[in-house]
């Protein structure tokens, strides 16, 4: 399979590019070249695919059903009981409909955590995109359900060579839903089978005060004390951190995703240290969380939020400017998943979105990135290729009624008719 796509925006130039197989082979103008699909770049420019370094993407299927309260309420009387309602048939379309969402707004990548990974992968193996899937670990419930559940990570493990387009990490929820132990398990299992560890950490206050108050230590602490901050640790949130967390988190080279729509909208803390973390080398993701706390998986109004609310939180105008931005959601994110992605250039995977310059918000074109960041959003995406194939012509998506009455069918039965 090959693809030449014509006269595209890059940068600052118009150029060619030449795909074949899975990998970018030529970036230069005029090529000449005998290929299977030619796409016309005239009006477009091209950009990496978006790395979404955190979400939950079944939950879709929450999106609208719980909004404006508080994080501890509402997972434990709003999403936590119906989660456990949750069926494969569920999670599939869920799954689905994320993964529509996301091609149609430019994210090629995303890291997953949630129940039922069999349909999960299934869902994405099925949508053409890549993902990085978890299964997530409690067992704050029942020392039963964290049995279970550790060995549902097993059994997800043994996928992980099922498709090229599929990475497992592993998911423990949080410092407060997982016992020593079972945080323990996770770092063993992710470091003897070279996998990501993915956790939610340092979400909210009431997280680190509690964590002092039982642990007589910060959550950051706490992981380096029972031994499970690494290099592989993928930290979500990371809202509250003292200096000596950021630290912590620095000399052990964790990898830390900003979720700036989650955060704000569960008023879990506006005060993301960007600043501190990019002096201390830290390498930091963007992510949007799932849709019952960001209401949508747009990685390009994502990177708006981000880089409005660190200038807001900061003082600071320079701060997180629009290339900076755009390195979070792409280098950055090739980073964390260690994949040679993120990037439009000869050798790196063809995980490549076209955008549409002509729209009014593309209009003028003083500089593309600002366009994109601060004045689009995810629509302005026409075109995805992904693993070197077309997931999305002309926002033409596989499948796409189908995807939509079945994921309202199975929002519909899981809230409303269990
Ligand atoms: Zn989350």
């Amino acid at each position: 399979m090959s693809i030449l796509i014509n006269n595209v925006l890059l940068n600052h130039e118009i150029v060619d590019i030449l795909i074949e197989g899975n990998k970018i082979v030529k970036v230069e103008k005029n090529i000449d070249a005998v290929v299977d699909t030619l796409i016309d770049g005239t009006d477009k420019a091209v950009i990496p695919g978006l790395i979404n370094a955190h979400t939950h993407a079944a939950m879709t299927l929450f999106r609208g059903f719980a909004d404006d309260m508080k994080l501890e309420a509402w997972l434990s009387e709003k999403i936590w009981p119906n989660e456990a309602n949750l069926t494969e048939e569920y999670v599939y379309w869920g799954t689905r409909l994320a993964c529509l969402e996301m091609i149609k707004s430019g994210t090629t990548l995303f890291h997953d955590m949630y129940w039922h990974t069999d349909p999960t992968i299934q869902a994405v193996i099925d949508s053409g995109i890549r993902g990085v899937i978890s299964s997530v670990l409690f067992d704050s419930s029942s020392e039963e359900q964290g049995a279970a559940l550790r060995q549902v990570a097993l059994e997800t493990l043994k996928k992980q060579h099922l498709n090229n387009r599929i990475q497992i990490s592993i998911g423990p929820h949080a410092i407060y839903t997982n016992s020593r132990s079972m945080l323990q398990w996770a770092k063993k299992t992710a470091d003897e089978n070279n996998l990501l560890i993915h956790i939610h950490l340092s979400e909210t206050k009431t997280e680190v005060e509690n964590a002092k108050s039982l642990l007589g230590c910060t959550p950051v602490e706490y992981l380096e004390k029972i031994g499970i901050l690494g290099e592989n640790v993928v930290a979500a949130h990371c809202v509250w951190l003292t200096d000596h967390d950021l630290e912590l988190l620095a000399k052990r080279d964790v990898k830390v995703v900003h979720n700036p729509a989650s955060n704000m909208k569960l008023s879990s803390g506006i005060s993301f240290r960007y600043n501190d973390l990019k002096a201390a080398g830290l390498t930091i993701g963007l992510g949007t969380d799932g849709c019952s706390s960001s209401n949508n998986l747009d990685m390009i109004e994502a990177m708006k939020l981000a880089s409005l609310l660190s200038k807001a939180s900061s003082e600071d105008p320079t701060s997180m400017s629009v290339q900076e931005t755009m390195n979070l959601a792409t280098v950055n994110g090739a980073k964390i998943f260690n994949i040679n992605a993120g990037r439009v250039e000869v050798g790196c995977l063809a995980d490549l979105c076209l955008v549409d310059l002509k729209r009014p918000d593309m209009v003028p074109n003083h500089n593309f990135l600002s366009n994109l960041i601060y004045s689009s959003n995810g629509s302005c995406v026409d075109t995805m290729i992904c693993d070197g194939q077309v997931v999305m012509d002309h926002r033409q998506v596989k499948d796409e009624q189908q995807i939509l009455e079945q994921a309202a069918l199975c929002a519909e039965k899981l809230f409303y008719k269990s």
